[in-house]
């Protein structure tokens, strides 16, 4: 069952020292992925203590070892009494709750500034939570994708999710253009599923002045790969076009400094990496260059109208001037109580540390996984990048010559992690909660379920 393709796989990758102070990693007989040796590591680990806030799914009685948090991240604990004191001060104040409610709905929006900061690396006047993330897509993308003359093309990544997919293929459309020819779609590097930056650099440095925007999924979702977005930030500009991200497997995942690296805009959702719940508030990110723009179209609401005078109800728009110019609508407040508890989560741990124990946890699946190959002589291939400074929390496996029965063994057994026909699957080992003896149960159950 070998393929070519993982000729390299007998070299297992060198384990990371540093993933555990346990005296028997130096003992070449030590098996690594005891659940003895496992255990070790989560309690020998400074963010260990997260796991116990949030609510782990059971199977057949067992914690389930959920690996699709970027998917849809667990319950934050905390959450239940987030939402019940919104319906508590709604039932308790009615329409006064925008005043009186333990926190004023009228500007609910704002408790959200600090976290996302911390997590987008903006500015406070940079980010605002609203609606959901296609949505905020388009409503960047109206600003944004302005195809005049020669300068019409977005640049992409081939596969982008197909959301954004159609959002840019409907934008152009709108436009008059023609997906055809105006989505330039940049390939994976043959014989991998990883891009390029020089790729990307290539087209826009060939042909530039046909592009008016790049937009790329800051993590992709299938592969894991995380972009250079701070050097493709920059070869956009030199070609004069904007750059923007989608950073629905980014945020909360890896460590972003969007106003530093230059990124025009960009936008999320917060159910994936970010714990907020099925469907929960999106955000975007509107560069401080250009949130007082008035040069720049944006479809406008009440709720971009200047703060201050909002409730004069005046005929004329006066725009905020900031990230929330762009926002519309009055804060869903049921909606946006459980994002505001899961950022917390995110201030108390830190992103750096959570994304330090992101990378060892990461590693730790990925050895699992060549272990099991080697162990097995079965070709497992690991598609996401293996250096830890190109992906976050994600590995990607293609199990050459397995079909769907392998994956329904593992969510038998307890596993929950994506499957893509015809044999990838996508793990997701989030620091917040998910931990070390996770990744060793998982170890036993996939060299059980390969074993010939
Ligand atoms: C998850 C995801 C979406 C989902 O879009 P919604 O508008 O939240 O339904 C879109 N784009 C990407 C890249 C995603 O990963």
């Amino acid at each position: 069952m070998r393929c070519d393709c993982i000729g390299s796989l007998k070299q297992v990758p060198a384990f990371d020292k540093t993933m555990t102070k346990n005296s028997s990693f130096s003992d070449p007989q030590a098996d690594i992925f005891s659940i003895e040796h496992a255990r070790n590591m989560d309690s020998n680990d400074p963010l260990r203590g997260f796991r116990e806030r949030f609510h782990i799914p059971l199977i057949g009685g067992e914690e389930a070892i959920y690996f699709t948090g970027n998917s849809l991240g667990l319950q934050p604990k905390s959450a239940k009494q987030a939402l019940e004191t919104e319906l508590e001060d709604w039932a308790k104040w009615g329409v006064e709750g925008h005043f009186h409610a333990t926190n004023p709905w009228v500007d609910y929006h704002e408790r959200f500034t600090e976290g996302l900061c911390h997590l987008t690396g903006a500015k406070p006047h940079e980010v605002v939570a609203m609606n959901a993330l296609t949505v905020n897509l388009h409503l960047l993308l109206v600003s944004f994708y302005q195809p005049s003359g020669k300068r019409t093309k977005i640049l992409c990544e081939a596969k982008a999710f197909p959301s954004d997919q159609y959002a840019l293929a409907s934008q152009i459309r709108f436009h008059g253009g023609n997906p055809e020819t105006d989505l330039i779609e940049i390939q994976p590097r043959p014989g991998t599923h990883v891009i390029d930056e020089a790729d990307i650099e290539a087209v826009l440095t060939e042909s530039g002045d046909e592009i008016a925007l790049v937009l790329m999924g800051g993590v992709h979702y299938f592969s894991g790969q995380l972009l250079d977005m701070e050097r493709i930030a920059r070869s956009a500009h030199a070609a004069g076009a904007y750059c923007g991200f989608d950073l629905a497997h980014a945020i909360g995942n890896v460590v972003l400094n969007l106003h530093d690296w230059n990124v025009d805009f960009a936008c999320w959702c917060s159910y994936k990496y970010l714990n907020s719940g099925p469907g929960a508030v999106a955000g975007a990110f509107i560069n401080e260059q250009h949130t007082g723009r008035e040069d720049i179209p944006r479809l406008e609401g009440w709720w971009g109208h200047d703060a201050k005078k909002r409730f004069l109800m005046e005929p004329t728009f006066e725009s905020m001037g900031t990230a929330e110019a762009w926002q519309m609508s009055n804060a869903p407040v049921l909606n946006m109580a459980v994002h505001a508890v899961a950022l917390d989560l995110f201030l108390e741990a830190g992103l750096p540390a959570l994304r330090e124990r992101g990378d060892r946890l990461t590693a730790y699946l990925e050895q699992a996984i060549h272990d099991v190959a080697l162990k097995n002589d079965i070709a497992l291939e690991v598609i996401t990048p293996a250096d830890s400074q190109r992906r976050g929390s994600q590995v990607s496996v293609i199990a050459h010559g397995y079909g769907k029965s392998l994956f329904e063994q593992l969510s038998e057994k307890g596993v929950v992690a994506d499957w893509r026909e015809p044999n990838a699957i996508r793990m997701a080992p989030v620091p917040l909660y998910n931990s070390f003896e996770d990744i060793a149960r998982f170890h036993a159950i996939f060299l059980e379920a390969t074993a010939s």
